[in-house]
């Protein structure tokens, strides 16, 4: 099969050598052959040197998206159940106990599957396409997933704006199996919780928190704690878990506010909870105004910058809440922060809490630094694949 070909511009070969997947439009010399949308490309450098398999985006400006660095390996359903088996077995070596039965399977372009997600939650799988070469294999991935994990209910949560980008409309519902006719059981490190996979955040679950949560258990010891953005009670659970004295959880949302009451209930812990349906910007100036103080407080927001135009906003809001948290904390008190903004580095963002803490009249110091958990690893050649950023600060006494 003789594939169409995309050739880059003399001088713009760089980042294809360096094995950096993206090719943006303005690296393009020529492409020949019409691709449709989605469809491989095979990459020449401006030489005509082959340089790879590429899936080509008619309309986003990152024109291609590289499968593979190697001439020898074109993508087939060969080659494509090749990648799903080596992302299901690093996964099913990783989470090699009944404890824990919902971790991401394919995180994308660090598992050579651009615009791929897929996500396990114990008996279904969810999947989110967000790229035209993952929309143009999508039938063979699912047949592919089916194959190689012997799961067969699948559903799809493609309702993200970045489909737009690649001209792409939103897509939800069953692609294999029907639609889920409850809320699914996962087992977390030891613990229960209830995901709505087909109205819930991302694909249902931050899964990508779940070693932070697993951390905070060790640290929440007798401690009355504050939990901001918590969504289905992920942190709020796993403190109570770990000997937290009373904890107070808030999120702006009341759905997922009564999911985490069930959660709780579920896992039969009794720790003192408050749920407290409000914007977290507003709360933290209405605890600071009543003298409120916490021995520990968790800021995991949303994303504040996907991209890095959205920075300087970014920062401000992650300022605002990371001084007034400074502000709640008794002293010798821990701040476990994050930024999931792709658009803020681990380095800028250790700066905005440092900006905050000074703000604040604060000394404090970073005990640890947290990431996404293993199962959303980071390729070396994609940098961008490390997104979740966290910092255990603790308030010093003076
Ligand atoms: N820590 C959670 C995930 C948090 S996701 C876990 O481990 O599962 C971010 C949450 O912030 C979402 O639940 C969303 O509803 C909430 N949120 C977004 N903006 C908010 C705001 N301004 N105030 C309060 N909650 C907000």
């Amino acid at each position: 099969m003789t594939e169409p070909t995309l050739i880059l511009k003399p001088g713009r070969e760089k980042s294809a050598l360096l094995q950096h997947p993206w090719i943006f439009s303005g690296a393009v010399a020529t492409v020949s052959g019409d691709p449709q949308n989605g469809q491989t490309v095979q990459v020449l450098s401006s030489k005509k040197e082959p340089l790879g398999y590429a899936a080509w985006s008619a309309h986003s400006s990152i024109a291609a998206r590289f499968w593979n660095w190697d001439i020898a390996n074109p993508i087939d359903e060969n080659y494509l159940e090749k990648r799903i088996m080596n992302a299901w077995k690093a996964r099913t070596d990783l989470h090699n106990n009944p404890d824990t039965t919902a971790y991401r399977i394919i995180h994308a372009e660090s598992d050579d599957f651009p615009g791929l997600i897929v996500d396990r939650y114990n008996d279904w799988l969810v999947v989110q396409i967000l790229s035209s070469g993952a929309e143009y294999w999508k039938d063979t991935i699912v047949t592919l997933l089916k194959k190689v994990t012997g799961i067969d209910k699948i559903y799809e949560r493609s309702d993200v704006e970045v489909r737009s980008l690649e001209g792409l409309p939103e897509r939800v519902g069953s692609l294999s199996g029907g639609v889920p006719q409850d809320l699914i059981t996962i087992h977390e490190n030891g613990l229960l919780y209830r995901v709505d996979i087909v109205h819930g955040h991302k694909t249902g679950f931050y899964l990508d928190q779940r070693n932070n949560r697993t951390r905070i258990k060790t640290l929440a010891k007798g401690k009355r704690i504050l939990n901001c953005f918590c969504y289905t009670g992920g942190f709020t659970l796993s403190a109570a878990a770990g000997g937290a004295i009373e904890i107070t959880s808030v999120d702006s949302s009341a759905e997922v506010l009564l999911l985490g009451e069930q959660n709780m209930k579920l896992n039969g812990l009794a720790t003192p909870n408050e749920w407290v349906e409000g914007d977290v910007f507003q709360i933290l100036r209405k605890y600071r105004d009543q003298a409120q103080q916490f021995d520990m407080i968790v800021l995991d927001p949303p994303k504040f910058a996907p991209t890095a135009a959205q920075v300087e906003h970014a920062a401000r809001g992650y300022k605002d809440i990371n001084l007034l948290a400074f502000k709640l904390l008794v002293p010798g008190g821990l701040l476990m922060t994050y930024s999931c903004s792709g658009g803020v580095s681990s380095d800028l963002f250790r700066k905005i809490v440092a900006g905050a803490a000074l703000d604040a009249g604060v000394h404090a110091v970073v005990l640890e630094r947290l990431s996404q958990g293993e199962d959303h690893p980071v390729a070396l050649n994609f940098p961008e694949g490390e997104y979740l950023k966290g910092l255990v600060v603790r308030k010093e006494e003076i």
